[in-house]
């Protein structure tokens, strides 16, 4: 393992993952030797902890260039004299910074390379810049943040495969990088849960770390940054002073922001509402998350993951997150109501009285929902599952298989083999089916993807109030080309939109010339009615995507002609595909099959 952090000293989400991967490999007889940076000049360039052996490499910390530099050549040094040594058979890289110089060195060639990204290096960089001696701003910056897209864009190309915490991640990975997803496997991050639970006694927690017994006690944890909203959550606080002014806040951590955000809290007014904690070591960490009533992520940005989300959750607290990064994934199958529903602080103080509300309101439920936050680490989130994953990875990479992994694919229209296609849609690449040629995505997603997608990413993605002028103009583009298809609309015709959407496509086909339309979400549903117009020719009734559909469930659409009596285009006639994705999705996924057709 490569990393630019240390394993050992346990602060920052980085590295607490890198020191639980680590010694996790050992535990299960695997040899685990990790190269990083030392913390401080006078540490040993060796050292061994339950069995990880840990080398070091010391780097200039006089001037950002000389980091820079002796960061990516002292990896790739050391790295070079352990593999000398003692070869390996799996390489698992970290960071970008001495992940580059390992990964372009001769002496990993031919050796399988797994690269973790837990958030994008340049972006993270952007946000810090100018708060620290590393991260500065001006000329020097924007230096620096150039070469980081580099850098990061290197070990990404040089990697066999990358691992991320989160869809979102992988989603970064597509949209910054171009990196598709079969080069990528998720296995999420987890939660120490014999260390992290709750409380037998919460009171007595609370009067072991000099709480009050009584009042509402919200907690944060996190890295001082600007990215981490903290701000916006102490400006919620003043908001809900006027309805709960016994509500305390505890904000956990140091950071580059911290003088700001006591004197932000200060001006005001909230002496008695804010309490700054300073670094909470380890062995306190679990009594706070279990004093608390409710643990609050006000993420701004870049939530790749969030290891408190899950430690807090593991000690039956739970969490109220933005709906930013990898935070709904996480919370949406607990309960949609633990995400808040903005960023502004108004909505943040409104989501948090409501909370503390029903908290008074019902206790009993709260206690339910407590046991609930509990079991959904249990199911979802402990080491040993990442373990069994990540250990799963790494075999397979250690094995150099000559083709990647998966199950066959079968064509969902007509069960015909399939093979991977040059297409590739938001990281997702389709499948082309030797018999019917329609365009298959690999993958669906599951049935708990697509409600996180509709229920929490989609409204923010695409309000489906308004149609901005682009996508209107898609729709028009759509009909031009199913026209050009010879798929007219006219006596005969049925356009079956996949998805139902807000009908806007159905509403410009009928405008174009009084097209006959029925509307369904869902594959298998468009073909038996597809199927049924084509033996019958009757009428389709048109189907919703589910009883009870909201606003929520109203706007997704892909769409097929259906012309009896003729054989249609191929592609026009299996895009049924899954929604997966957002805003224009439906639209240009349709125009992708279309194209490849
Ligand atoms: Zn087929």
């Amino acid at each position: 393992m490569v990393s630019d952090v240390s394993p050992t000293p346990a602060e920052g989400g980085g590295t607490r993952m890198l020191w639980e991967q680590s010694s996790r490999l050992v535990a299960r007889g695997h040899d685990v030797r990790v190269v990083c940076r030392a913390t401080t000049d006078g540490e040993a360039a060796t050292a061994e902890r339950q069995g990880v052996r840990i080398r070091r490499f010391a780097v200039d910390r006089r001037t950002v260039r000389g980091f820079v530099v002796s960061s990516v050549l002292g990896a790739r040094r050391v790295v070079t004299l352990e593999l000398r040594d003692a070869p390996a058979d799996v390489l698992h890289v970290h960071q970008p910074l001495a992940g580059v110089g390992v990964l372009m060195s001769p002496a990993v060639r031919g050796l399988p390379r797994l690269y973790s990204f837990h958030s994008p290096a340049p972006l993270e960089f952007r946000s810090r810049r100018g708060m620290t001696a590393h991260h500065r701003s001006g000329w020097a910056g924007r230096i620096g943040l150039t070469a980081l897209w580099g850098t990061e864009r290197a070990c990404l190309r040089r990697a066999t495969a990358i691992h991320v915490l989160s869809d979102y991640s992988a989603e970064q990975l597509w949209k910054l990088y171009g990196v598709p997803r079969d080069r990528v496997v998720k296995i999420p991050g987890a939660a120490d849960t014999t260390w992290f639970r709750p409380a037998a006694d919460r009171a007595a927690v609370r009067t072991r770390l000099g709480l009050p017994a009584a009042r509402p006690l919200l907690l944060t944890v996190r890295n001082l940054e600007r990215r981490m909203g903290l701000d916006l959550l102490i400006r919620a606080m003043a908001i809900l002073k006027r309805d709960r002014p016994e509500a305390l806040l505890l904000i956990g951590g140091v950071g580059s922001v911290r003088q700001e955000l006591e004197s932000f809290s200060e001006a005001l007014g909230l002496r008695e509402q804010v309490r700054f904690l300073g670094f909470i070591p380890d062995e306190a960490l679990p009594l706070y998350y279990q004093a608390a009533d409710v643990f609050v992520l006000p993420t701004r940005e870049l939530e790749g993951f969030g290891l408190v989300t899950v430690e807090a959750l593991a000690c039956g607290t739970p969490v109220l997150g933005t709906p930013v990064g990898a935070t709904p994934e996480i919370l949406l199958p607990l309960s949609p109501s633990l995400i808040l529903r903005g960023l502004a602080p108004e909505t943040m103080a409104e989501d948090i009285r409501r909370y503390l509300e029903a908290e008074r309101q019902d206790p009993e439920a709260h206690a339910r929902l407590r046991e609930a936050c509990r079991r959904h680490v249990e199911a979802h989130y402990t080491w040993d599952r990442t373990m069994d994953a990540l250990e799963d990875e790494l075999t397979r990479l250690a094995a150099r298989p000559a083709a990647p992994a998966g199950r066959p694919v079968m064509c969902s229209a007509c069960g015909g083999e399939t093979r991977p296609s040059s297409l590739l849609y938001r990281g997702s690449r389709y499948r082309r089916c030797l018999r019917c040629w329609s365009s298959v995505i690999a993958v669906p997603p599951t049935a708990l993807e697509l409600r996180r997608h509709y229920e929490s990413e989609y409204l923010h993605r695409f309000s489906h109030a308004r149609v901005s002028a682009e996508r209107a103009g898609l729709f028009v583009s759509l009909l031009d080309r199913l026209d050009a298809f010879g798929a007219r609309p006219g006596f005969n015709a049925l356009l079956l939109d996949v998805g139902c959407g807000g009908g806007h496509l159905l509403r410009a086909a009928r405008r174009r010339g009084g097209a006959r339309s029925a509307r369904t979400s869902r594959g298998r549903r468009a073909r038996l009615l597809a199927r049924a117009r084509d033996s019958s020719q009757s009428r389709p009734t048109p189907a919703s995507f589910r009883s009870g559909t909201g606003r929520s469930a109203q706007s997704r659409s892909s769409t097929s002609w259906i012309k009896p009596g003729s054989r249609m285009p191929s592609s026009a006639r299996c895009t049924a595909s899954w929604p997966t994705e957002g805003s224009s999705r439906s639209g240009s996924r349709t125009q992708a099959s279309i194209d490849r057709g």
